[in-house]
């Protein structure tokens, strides 16, 4: 796929922002994809983990905005425990979560959750569930 690069994208405030909430500083991947390999759900994301990060190296936020990933990590710390360089994954993609709550988007609309799944899910997991996808 044909991609075009710009200076504005890779050093945009939306990247910047993400790494100052998550901590992480994306230029130090060096794209081994040991994080993808553990990652247990990467074979359901738009974007894989490590492609997560290239694409940030690289200034397209919106296209990792707009992929799955974010939403199915399930926040294992695999990909960091993988990493030899230390990049935890799972902080960037909290921070993206972060980053849309705080743009006023939540993923799931609370009103919307049927009434037959309130009643036969363990209300831990709902309540874990308003914690990821909701603001
Ligand atoms: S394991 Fe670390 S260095 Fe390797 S691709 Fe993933 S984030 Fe990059
Ligand atoms: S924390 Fe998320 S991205 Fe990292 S390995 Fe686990 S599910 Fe995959």
């Amino acid at each position: 796929m044909k991609m075009n690069i710009n200076k504005d994208e890779i050093q945009s405030y939306a990247i910047e922002q993400l790494e100052r909430i998550s901590g992480e500083a994306t230029k130090n991947c060096y794209q081994c994809g040991n994080c993808t390999g553990g990652c247990p759900v990467s074979y359901e994301m738009d974007i894989a983990p490590s492609k997560i990060i290239r694409m940030l190296q690289i200034g397209k936020i919106e296209a990792v905005k707009a992929a799955n990933t974010m939403w199915l990590c399930v926040g294992c710390l695999q990909c960091h425990s993988r990493c030899p360089k230390s990049v935890s994954v799972a902080s960037v993609l909290d921070a993206l979560r972060q980053a849309t709550f705080r743009s006023g988007a939540d993923h799931i609309d609370v009103k919307e959750i049927p009434v037959s799944f309130l009643k036969n899910t363990p209300q831990q997991a709902i309540v874990c569930g308003f914690r990821k996808f909701v603001s």
